[in-house]
Order: structure tokens, then C-alpha cells, then sequence
């Protein structure tokens, strides 16, 4: 790598006061790549960066209409996980859990992964039951889990609301140590930095308008930059994939909704894991700059607009309440929104498409980020060899039409439940 980071770079630069290079190239679009990627998030970066890089296509732009790291990339809540129970679920996050282990010396750049450990909790019987059958699948699938019992969480998250008052009872919890927190925007720099080393073109304020298409084949793009022609053309758009898909003549079965997150001011340490309620969808962590990091259901209508509504910010702050009584004493300092792209049954599609050259990446629901280096991997593989990654075949686009969903947990009817 030209500009290679290392502790000898950082004392050379601290000692010379020479400039920094820029992190990745900002060249002007070609006429045609082999391969353009419509989006430059976290997924339409790394799967760039895996094509460079596993399967040696060069020629590769992304177009992205914004900056880089301004989508969902820099907008979740930073949380990566593996702790899923279906067959398909659990090597695909798994993969992605390996992934993201070797990353920052993969990319030679520090994505702060952060693996504090994830505990989710149970507040009856029945759902310890239902986590100690989730743990033992885990188990069995090579997979780190821990059940917990009352006494286990009372010691490791004693700031949790244990009185004989409160609403939801603690009964135990499902701890998984490799799980926890990743730098967000960090993931994006680092994949657009290392994919420009390799040659992508990352071509941002750039936004596909149009898709050439010619008798079921498309052959480019139309951009507010001009006209792009491409051997293959893969879409990675996150909340506006069924708006592009349109475009090319798919109607996706994909809702465009709100998802907000919430920081409080900073406080000492005191969130040492990222802790799951069992009561409702709410999840907790603390950043380093020791802000509380939470969020909670999307606000249930659909929307391009990323800013939420004030009763989401009501239902996820009595959810931080029940769980921890002493937030209520701090300020919330701000939150955001981010356009989610939710299915069915709240798993994605990596894929061929019916529409030849055209493929296909979103529908992530709430758990695209935690997906986005082994997202990148399959998809990267199905581009290069017109085929699906055997890591991904279940997130097929056909699979509703042949009764296949894949519902982990219900997470998908969350959509149309509110
Ligand atoms: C508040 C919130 C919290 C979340 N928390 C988590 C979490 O803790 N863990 C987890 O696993 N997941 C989480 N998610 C989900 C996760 O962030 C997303 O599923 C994932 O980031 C989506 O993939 P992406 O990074 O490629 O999307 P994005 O970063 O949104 O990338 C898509 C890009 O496409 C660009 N684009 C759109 N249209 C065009 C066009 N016409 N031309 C060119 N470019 C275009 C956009 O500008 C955008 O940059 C959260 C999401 C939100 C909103």
C-alpha cells in the first residue's frame, strides 16, 4: 500500500509534519468499468473491495450520490453480533464474525472492533428456556455462548433494575463474548480506502438517475455525472433499493422505513457489554467518548425522511427506564434516523436478478451492518461468477414466491405489526 499505516508512519508524520494523503482517490468517472456498484455504503464497498481483492476485477466503480459514509454505514448503532439459530443465519453471521475479527489488519486501517461481549436477557422462564436452546444451537454450530442465570447477571450488570418493583424481572440472559461494537464510519473509510489502493474508482456526488437497459440485458447506468457503461451493474442501496430496483423494471418486495438512534451526554464507564432487553426490541452499549448508545423498533410508517417522529423517542426511552431506572437522570444529547429497507420476513437478498448483468444486495433490515464484510464476500462472488455464494443461497430474490421466507425470530413482521 502506497501510504501504509503503522506506528513507524505515525512517529514519521509526527516528527516531519508532512501531510497526510488523502485516504482514497477522487477521480473522474470512465466511460465503462467492468463491474459498477450503485452505492457506497458499508455493503457496495466491501463487496468492491472483495472483488479487488478475491476475485482480482479492478475496473470497478462506486457511485455513490452523497458522500461516502453518509447512509446507514455512519448511522446504526455500531452493534455486530453471530447469535442467530437458523442453519443459513448462523454461518453466514458467523463468517461475517470471522471477518470482521481480521479486519483492521485486513484493511490496515483501525475499525475499532470491539468485542465487549453481548448479553441479551431473558425476563420469564420460558424465554430462558428459548435462549438456552439458541446457546446450544450455537454451540453445536462452533459458535461462543454463555446462558446466565439471575445471580450471573445481577454480578456482571448490577445497574440493571433487580427490585421487586420493577416491570420486567430479570430471570437470566445469553451472553455472546466475541459479540459487541465496530467504529461505523471506520468500516466505510477503511473498505473505500483499501478498494482505492486496488484500483476501484470511488466516485462520490454522483447519483444514478437511470439503467440502460436493452431487451432484459443491462448494459450501464445514467448518473448525474453523465452516462456509465458496465459489463455488470450491482445495486447497493440500502432504504432506496426498491426506488432503483424500479428503475430497472423490479418490483422488490422491500418497505422504505425510519430507524432512529439515541446518544445520551457522557458518564464514567458503566456499560461494559452491549446489553439486549427480552421485553421489547431495545439494545444498549456505551461509546467510548462515554455517551449511552441505544435504539429501539423503526417508527413503523414508510418514509424517505431521516428524521423521527417524538412517540419512538417516548416508547425506546420507557424501555431504557424499565431496564436501567438511573438513565432517567441523563440528558438525551441527540438522535438521528436512517432509511431501512425491510422485508417479509426481516432477512435480505444478495443475488442475480431476473434482468441479466443486474445484481442485487439490500433488504437488510436491523441487521445489515453486523452483515457487511461477509455481505460483501457473497456478494463479490456472485459478480464474478454469475452465481450465488453457497454462504448466501437462502437470501435468494425469489424465495417468497416459492414459500422459502426466512424469518429468525419474527424480526420481519416487526414491519407490519405497528
Ligand atoms: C439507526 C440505525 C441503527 C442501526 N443499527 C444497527 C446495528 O446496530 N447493527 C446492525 O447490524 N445493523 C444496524 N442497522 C442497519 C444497518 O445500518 C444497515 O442495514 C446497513 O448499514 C445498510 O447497508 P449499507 O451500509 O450499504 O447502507 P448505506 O450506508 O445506507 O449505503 C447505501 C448508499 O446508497 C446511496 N444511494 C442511494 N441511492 C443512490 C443512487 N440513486 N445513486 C447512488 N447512490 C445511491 C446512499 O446515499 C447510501 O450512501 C441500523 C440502521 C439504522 C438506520
Amino acid at each position: 500500500m502506497a501510504n501504509r499505516y503503522s506506528a513507524f508512519s505515525l512517529l514519521k508524520h509526527a516528527l516531519t509534519g508532512a501531510p497526510w494523503q488523502r485516504a482514497w482517490r477522487s477521480p473522474q468517472p470512465k466511460s465503462s468499468y467492468d463491474v459498477i456498484i450503485v452505492g457506497g455504503g458499508g455493503h457496495g464497498l466491501a463487496t468492491a473491495y472483495y472483488l479487488a481483492a478475491n476475485h482480482g476485477i479492478r475496473n470497478i466503480a462506486v457511485l455513490e450520490k452523497s458522500y461516502i459514509g453518509s447512509g446507514n454505514v455512519g448511522r446504526n448503532t455500531t452493534l455486530i453480533r453471530s447469535n442467530y439459530i437458523l442453519g443459513g443465519n448462523t454461518h453466514f453471521f458467523e463468517h461475517s464474525m470471522k471477518l470482521w475479527e481480521g479486519l483492521s489488519h485486513a484493511l490496515n486501517y483501525n475499525v475499532m472492533v470491539s468485542q465487549r461481549g453481548q448479553i441479551v436477557l431473558a425476563h420469564n422462564p420460558s424465554q430462558l428456556d428459548v435462549l438456552g436452546r439458541k446457546g446450544n444451537t450455537m454451540k453445536l454450530n462452533g459458535i461462543d455462548a454463555q446462558l446466565l442465570d439471575r445471580g450471573d447477571v445481577m454480578r456482571i450488570l448490577p445497574y440493571l433494575d433487580f427490585s421487586n418493583e420493577c416491570r420486567f424481572p430479570i430471570y437470566g440472559g445469553l451472553l455472546q463474548q466475541r459479540a459487541g461494537t465496530v467504529r461505523h464510519d471506520a468500516v466505510a473509510w477503511g473498505y473505500a480506502r483499501a478498494a482505492s489502493e486496488l484500483g476501484v474508482d470511488i466516485i462520490e456526488n454522483c447519483e444514478v438517475t437511470g439503467f440502460l437497459e436493452n431487451e432484459g440485458t443491462i448494459s450501464g447506468v445514467e448518473t448525474t455525472r453523465g452516462r456509465i457503461m458496465a459489463g455488470r451493474t450491482a445495486i447497493c442501496v440500502a432504504g432506496h433499493s426498491s426506488r432503483l430496483a424500479a428503475m430497472a423494471g423490479l418490483r422488490l418486495p422491500v418497505e422504505s422505513h425510519i430507524l432512529q438512534a439515541f446518544v445520551t451526554e457522557s458518564i464514567k464507564p458503566l456499560i461494559h457489554h452491549v446489553v439486549t432487553f427480552g421485553a421489547d426490541l431495545f439494545y444498549i452499549s456505551q461509546s467510548d467518548k462515554g455517551g449511552l448508545v441505544f435504539g429501539g423498533h423503526i417508527d413503523g410508517f414508510n418514509t424517505y425522511t431521516q428524521r423521527g417522529q417524538f412517540p419512538k423517542v417516548q416508547d425506546v426511552a420507557e424501555c431504557a427506564v424499565a431496564l436501567i431506572p438511573g438513565v432517567s437522570r441523563l440528558r438525551l444529547l441527540r438522535h438521528w434516523g436512517g432509511i431501512q429497507d425491510m422485508t417479509p420476513d426481516g432477512s435480505p437478498f444478495i443475488g442475480r436478478t431476473p434482468v441479466k448483468n443486474l445484481y442485487f444486495n439490500g433488504g437488510w433490515c436491523y441487521q445489515g451492518f453486523k452483515a457487511t464484510p461477509a455481505s460483501g464476500w457473497c456478494f463479490a462472488h456472485t459478480i464474478a461468477h454469475d452465481d450465488e455464494h453457497p454462504l448466501a443461497r437462502h437470501f435468494s430474490l425469489d424465495r417468497h414466491m416459492h414459500g422459502n421466507g426466512f424469518d429468525e425470530y419474527g424480526l420481519g413482521l416487526w414491519t407490519y405489526r405497528q
